[in-house]
């Protein structure tokens, strides 16, 4: 079945052309065909989705006003709170967690007329690059599901690979929407950090999680941010009132830019272990931009190499913080029998969370004791500064730069569980990008000899998120990669 974009099923849900309850009807179907192999959702919503559905129809019929998501199907990360319904984090700690209010970016969602369809898969509290370490379920990449769908939106992107959705969001902390969506052949932008309100995402590194949009083309992408972005009193670190007033990603979306000039850093290409079949995806995607009239200019990222180490000791240190809130006393599990009020707190937790969840606690927990502050926080705050201004420095020559999402395509499920350190290099793309709070967004690009999809990432400066859309449109509008799916 070739799917509607959500940009043209919307306008034809507007214009009373389909009906959004029959939309809604053939996802729901779709979802029980492939979603016991794929593993995308943890939770559906078919009750409520089925009404969102059917209110937005009955409106049209009335000649009412929509939305600018009017009828169609979206998913959710299932680390974002949805009202009345579980949000586990893929979790046992929070398996029966039912938040009595929505998510900023929900509520957006629900104003705009979207129809929420079900709660995606992750990496438990989102840690993880393959969706592995969920503490409920597995996930499959669709195009090979021997392989990983990426992570820690390993759902969120395996549901729009699939078909079973028309645009989900994911979150973004050190490459979690970017490389799932690598993976998987879609789209996926992470916004500027304070773009999107974190209000209602379940914080994992608070100075570094972002939510943003995994959806099967950039327009796409441009018109989800539309309804997700802008200020939130809610959430301290959102973006003013005046610079959100600012945007409307779709209204340039098809201009090319003129004299675009792109970086490459000489490190992207350094990095050790980086697949044949990925470099030469994403140098043949910088032809095609250098025919289009863009100029590449060398740049260099000197202290990418630490950027790993440094996302390690800031995010497990805020995590360690923002995870001592589940104590089995104010929410999610507790255990059954404590002997007394102390194994409340350790029973609970050390039989709620996972294995990667806990050495990251314990990570974190060290990197901020007393006489080891200095030597790791302190310093990876510094270092954080340092990468900063490399890419402050390179955004001053160039527009963009360019580079692989992940050193390689989509790998086995099992290959690398048992090796956390070669997991956490598959994310040295992306990392840097949360360090710095810039904007990234990851576009198909091309193909493995194994069938596997590959990715493009581009990457420019603070709030400039109209730019990139753009420049991301313009190899969209000259490929065909991004219109691929797989079979089923
Ligand atoms: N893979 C990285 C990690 O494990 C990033 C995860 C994310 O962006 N949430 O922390």
């Amino acid at each position: 079945m070739d799917q509607l974009t959500a940009r043209e099923l919307r306008d034809k849900i507007a214009a009373g052309q389909i009906s959004s309850a029959q939309v809604t009807e053939a996802i729901f179907d779709l979802i029980e065909q492939r979603d016991t192999n794929i593993g995308a959702y943890i939770s559906t919503m078919r009750e409520s989705a089925l009404a969102q559905a059917a209110d937005v129809d009955k409106r049209i019929a009335a000649g009412q006003p929509v939305g600018t998501l009017a009828g169609v199907p979206i998913a959710i990360k299932d680390n974002m709170c949805t009202k009345g319904h579980a949000t586990t984090c893929a979790s046992k700690i929070l398996q029966n967690f039912v938040p009595p209010y929505d998510a900023c970016v929900v509520e957006k969602l629900k104003a705009a007329d979207a129809v929420i369809v079900g709660k995606c898969n992750l990496d438990e509290f989102a840690m993880g690059s393959s969706t592995e370490n969920s503490g409920l379920k597995q996930t499959r990449n669709p195009w090979n599901t021997n392989c990983v769908p990426g992570g820690s939106s390993g759902g969120s992107a395996a549901a729009v690979a699939a078909e079973l959705c028309y645009a989900a969001l994911g979150s973004d902390t050190g490459g979690s929407i970017r490389q799932p969506a690598g993976f998987c052949g879609v789209v996926g932008l992470k916004p500027t950090y304070g773009r999107v309100s974190r209000y209602g995402l379940v914080a994992y590194g608070s100075s570094l999680d972002q939510i943003g949009p995994i959806t099967n083309n950039v327009t796409d992408a441009a018109l989800m941010l539309n309804v997700i972005a802008g200020h939130d009193e809610r959430d301290s670190t959102s973006i003013s009132e005046e610079t959100a007033a600012l945007s409307d990603y779709l209204a340039d979306i098809d201009k090319p830019l003129e004299n675009l000039k792109i970086g490459v850093a000489k490190e992207f290409w350094q990095v050790e272990g980086l697949h044949n079949d990925v470099e030469q995806a994403v140098r043949a995607a910088l032809k095609t931009y250098e025919q289009l009239g863009a100029q590449l200019v060398d740049v260099s990222l000197p202290h990418l190499e630490y950027a790993i180490a440094t996302y390690y000791l800031i995010a497990t240190a805020e995590a360690s913080s923002n995870l001592a809130r589940y104590d089995g006393v104010h929410y999610g599990h507790r255990t059954a029998e404590p002997k007394d009020y102390i194994d409340v707190y350790n029973s609970s937790r050390a039989e709620g969370f996972g294995e990667e969840v806990k050495r990251r606690i314990m990570l974190g927990t060290y990197a901020l004791s007393s006489g080891y502050y200095d030597a790791y926080y302190l310093k990876a705050l510094k270092v954080r500064n340092l990468i900063r201004q490399d890419f402050n420095q390179a955004f001053e020559r160039v527009d963009c730069l360019m580079c692989p999402v992940s050193p390689e395509p989509a790998f086995e499920i099992g290959s690398k569980v048992n090796d956390p350190l070669t997991m956490y290099l598959s994310d040295i793309y992306t990392i840097a990008v949360n360090l710095a709070g810039i904007p990234g967004i990851s576009i198909p690009c091309g193909f493995s000899e194994n069938n596997l999809p590959i990715g493009l990432q581009i990457i420019s400066g603070n709030f400039s998120e109209d730019k990139l859309l753009r420049i991301a449109r313009m190899y969209e509008q000259q490929t065909d990669w991004h219109q691929r799916k797989p079979s089923f």
